[in-house]
């Protein structure tokens, strides 16, 4: 199995909503990516980014950046797939820069965390600012919903997903086991935007229960440490550097 990174561009908040409470009026610029997995038994996507049109028309002080090269199609046409192969696609959570680009895969099938599904469609007050239901609901989409609970839900071998709640109501994160002596892949997604909020236990500003969220921190960290894997954060501009991005891959 090859894992991916797909670099899909940057967007910006302000950095009190990284590091709850600290460092409020100054810019935080952060990396968004999607996973694609060519697995031997389908193609998979984990998550699928932002869409900057829909990001300037709806939320314009995020500032997006993502040129030609950073959509999502064309992170696929980079190592020559094509949106139609895609077998399955999984939404760690279903805030607008990890399901924008559902809408390319309608043949597809889509395994959402029935919670979250729930919630993205009348989210709590203070959660409304990222979702939108129109980018998730595609006409006659298949769909697989899971409540998996304290179990780990295997996706495809070696390939998993765990439920993470706290920075969204039915958040899950990602684990990939390439196997044959590669080393395995952890995503936390959005349990900890960056290193310094999973090693240091800051709460990102936006979550939707603190005490679920710093709960879901400690489950990954100790997962990670527990099969040796390596964590790849979801917005950390420093660590992100240190990625290898598609066409490179992981695994093999
Ligand atoms: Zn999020």
């Amino acid at each position: 199995m090859k894992v991916y990174l797909l670099d899909n561009g940057t967007l910006m908040l302000d950095k009190s909503l990284a590091t709850w409470n600290h460092n409020q009026g100054i810019e935080f610029r952060f990396p968004v990516f999607a996973v694609f997995i060519d697995h031997p038994d389908g193609k998979i996507m984990l998550d699928t980014g932002f869409d900057k049109d829909w990001v300037e028309r709806k939320l314009p002080f995020e500032k997006p950046t993502q040129t030609a090269d950073q959509t999502i199609e064309a992170q696929l046409a980079k190592i020559g797939v094509k949106p139609e192969e895609i077998d399955i696609v999984v939404n760690s959570h279903l805030h607008f820069d990890h399901c924008s680009a559902n809408k390319l895969f309608p043949q597809a099938k889509f395994i959402f965390s029935r919670s979250e599904l729930r919630h993205s469609f009348v989210p709590d007050p203070w959660e409304k600012l990222g979702y939108d239901p129109d980018l998730v609901n595609i006409p006659g989409m298949k769909t697989e919903l899971i409540d998996i609970g304290d179990y780990e839900y295997e996706i495809a071998s070696g390939v998993s997903a765990i439920l993470t709640p706290g920075h969204s109501n039915g958040h899950l994160s990602f684990i990939v086991r390439p196997g044959d002596g590669h080393q395995p892949l952890v995503f936390p997604v959005d349990v900890a935007y960056t290193r310094h909020n999973l090693e240091n236990k800051v709460l990102m500003g936006l979550h939707s229960d603190p005490e679920d969220l710093l709960r879901s921190m400690h489950k990954v960290e100790n997962i990670a440490k527990k099969i040796g894997g390596k964590i790849f954060f979801s917005h950390d501009p420093e660590e992100y550097t240190t990625y290898k991005l598609a066409p490179e891959y992981y695994g093999g």
